[in-house]
């Protein structure tokens, strides 16, 4: 269980790229960066694209005027001159930027924790690992549904063979926020994310799926997909040829199969988030609504539901625990877990501790870069006409 005491010698200084005051994802960064205070610490930003705002938001979080910089590279300079300067930064911002900020934070000597989908293309992803590993850097990826530890428990339950041989994989993550397109006209978050310019080859894909699909091989990390048929549309029209829905069938390599529904347009929908595995004895199922439990069900057996910190669960599950039982803990829990792992990855990137990396589970580059091929597949199925193609190489084949 954690209880906030430190996990590395000191507090890492941290800055964050966007993530202000109009910014919706910048708050999770800070709740998850900063609950363990005894991992991160706030001390500079560059929170928005309107330097003013940006700086005026620093202020009103309680930072120091002269560390809220205009832009991120007079950040990473400044910075860079200050012994007292950021070791570690965050970007929080629309997805067509963060392959640039990344590297110009590597190349300034940073460790990078960016927002998913990481970046557009997989050699961008390939590039920037090269870099990072040049460097001796990390780059984590914010996943941050994933910090959820009834997902170890799935995980350690699958190892064990409770549920025995995979058989089928069943994955959605949809809402129903944009079932028109009012908010493609009046809201800046959702204008950028129908914009290929911006957002990259796809919306929801990468959007929403890019998270469930990292779940799914944080839970199952042996389970390799084979092939995939990823089926697209665009049901308000002026998206195309972005996604608002997307089906994708997949076939394992050890002849499980699956599938992943995604979609902004499931009208209605409020708790569209959800990881059902199928087993020759029996199924896990978890729903990010009700994060706290895992129903377990056995063949023939009636079912169970496993309750969070409960000491019936696995050590992995139960080492991230926060709250203890009859608490309600939620996202920024999850977030919290995520960035505690990102610290201990740097601390160890660091003291160039090997062994603690090997075995740390967290969202990596490589996870970062496997989610922009899974995106990467799943548009080039869906724009040949929804065929199936093999994902076992870089350059998948139409098949
Ligand atoms: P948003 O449009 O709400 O906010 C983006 C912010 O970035 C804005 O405040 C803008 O001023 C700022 N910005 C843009 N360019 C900048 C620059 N060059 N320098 C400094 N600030 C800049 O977008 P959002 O929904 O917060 O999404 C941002 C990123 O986070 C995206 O990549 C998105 O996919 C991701 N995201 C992840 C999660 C998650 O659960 N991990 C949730 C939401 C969004």
């Amino acid at each position: 269980m954690l209880n906030g005491e430190k996990k590395i010698a000191r507090p890492l200084r941290w800055g964050m790229i966007g993530g202000g005051r109009l910014s919706q994802v910048g708050y999770k960064h800070r709740t998850g960066a900063l609950r363990d205070h005894t991992a991160f610490q706030l001390l500079a930003g560059a929170f928005d694209i309107d330097a003013e705002r940006g700086k005026d938001f620093g202020v009103n979080i309680c930072m120091d005027e002269s560390r809220c910089y205009p832009d991120y590279k007079t950040m990473f300079a400044a910075e860079a001159k200050r012994e007292d300067g950021i070791e570690v930064v965050s970007i929080a911002t629309p997805n067509g930027t963060h392959y640039e900020i990344t590297k110009g934070a590597l190349e300034a000597g940073l460790h990078v924790i960016c927002e998913k989908p990481l970046f557009f293309t997989s050699e961008e992803g390939e590039e920037i690992k090269a870099l990072a590993e040049q460097k001796g850097k990390i780059v984590g990826v914010t996943y941050g549904f994933s910090g959820n530890q009834m997902l170890l428990q799935m995980r350690a339950m699958i190892e064990q063979g409770k549920i025995g041989e995979i058989r089928v994989v069943e994955l959605q993550y949809t809402h129903g926020f944009n079932a028109n397109d009012q908010a493609d006209k009046t809201s800046d978050a959702q204008k950028w994310r129908v914009d290929p310019k911006v957002a990259g080859p796809s919306f929801v894909l990468g959007d929403l799926s890019t998270h469930t699909y990292y779940m799914s091989q944080l839970i199952m990390p042996h389970m390799k997909i084979k092939k995939l048929l990823c089926d697209r549309q665009s049901f308000v029209g002026s998206r195309a040829p972005l996604e608002d829905n997307a089906f994708v069938m997949m076939h394992y390599e050890n002849g499980a199969v699956g599938r992943l529904w995604t979609s902004s347009i499931n009208a209605g929908c409020m708790d569209g988030h959800r990881i059902r595995i199928v087993g020759s004895k029996g199924s896990l199922e978890w729903w990010d609504n009700k994060g706290g439990e895992l129903k377990f069900e056995v063949q023939g057996e009636p079912s169970q539901t496993f309750i969070r910190a409960m000491p019936y669960l696995d050590e992995s599950c139960n080492a991230d625990e926060r709250l203890g039982a009859l608490h309600v803990e939620g996202l920024s829990d999850a977030w919290a877990n995520i960035y505690l792992k990102f610290a201990i990855a740097i601390d160890a990137k660091n003291r160039n501790d090997e062994e603690t990396l090997k075995n740390l589970v967290y969202p990596d580059i490589n996870a970062g870069i496997d989610g922009i091929r899974w995106i990467e597949n799943c548009v080039r199925s869906a724009d040949n006409g929804a065929v199936w193609v093999e994902i076992e190489n870089k350059n998948p084949q139409l098949v």
